[in-house]
């Protein structure tokens, strides 16, 4: 079951506004923050709905999944992978997906890197990064995030465009704010020790999109509060 257009309209603009606003209350121009619709676990009619309404991306978080969708929606749309990736899925993901967020091991950096170079293409990749030190996220840890970075500028078929990050889940905003803002510092350092740009900070989702714009997010991965809840 999915929502009717009309009303992923409606909750398409209130979550534009709150971005807006978290914006304005940050004091950053609204155009530095992207919106990415997290289709994941809705039918096909999300991603379509998505492309519809204008957007270009669409985060998914199972490589299976995903891939079942993408030849039933227009072929410009960019599909992201946000969840994690292993190695056997890596040819299809280097293949078919416009950006992968979830490099958290030189294992799949250079396995995605050996397809896409097969493949021809260069793929755009993040780095992520267990900010929130949650036991439960995936994602490398901070202490390890030059020697992948490191390893990943290697990849000549990667392109690594920034950091992303899931906040652990509490209760307390401040959890998920503290853990945004390590991830910044993190890409601030590795920005600076590399002499590179790492412009893209994918972080901040449905519950916590105002800390992460607030710590200086450009990406906020949205799914619930675009297409309601996804029923598990
Ligand atoms: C599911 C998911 C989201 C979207 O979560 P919502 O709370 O539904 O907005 C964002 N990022 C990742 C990595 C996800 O797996």
């Amino acid at each position: 079951m999915i929502i009717s257009f009309n009303d992923f309209q409606a909750n398409l603009k209130e979550v534009v506004e709150k971005i807006h606003a978290s914006c304005e209350k940050a004091g950053r121009a609204v155009d530095t923050v992207k919106l990415l619709p997290v289709t994941k676990n809705h039918p096909v009619d999300a991603a379509r709905y998505a492309w519809d309404a204008g957007l270009l991306s669409v985060g998914e978080n199972r490589v299976q999944e995903a891939l079942g969708k993408m030849d039933d929606v227009d072929s410009r749309l960019c599909w992201e992978l946000i969840g994690p990736l292993q190695s056997n899925k890596a040819k299809k993901v280097a293949e078919r997906f416009g950006r992968v967020q979830t490099v958290d091991r030189v294992k799949i950096a250079t396995a995605l890197d050996r397809y896409a170079a097969e493949a021809g293409r260069r793929l755009p990749v993040l780095l992520q990064i267990n900010a929130g030190r949650d036991p439960a996220k995936s994602g490398a840890e901070l202490e390890d995030a030059a020697a992948l970075l490191e390893a990943l500028l290697k990849c000549e078929s990667l392109q690594v465009d920034g950091l992303m990050t899931i906040a652990p889940l509490s209760e307390d905003a401040d959890v998920a704010r503290r853990c945004f803002a390590r991830l910044r510092e993190c890409r601030d350092g590795l920005s600076k020790s590399f002499g590179i740009d790492l412009l893209e900070l994918s972080m901040g989702m449905s519950g916590d999109m105002e800390e992460a714009i607030l710590e200086g997010s450009t990406m906020v991965r949205v799914g619930t509060a675009l297409f309601g809840s996804r029923g598990y």
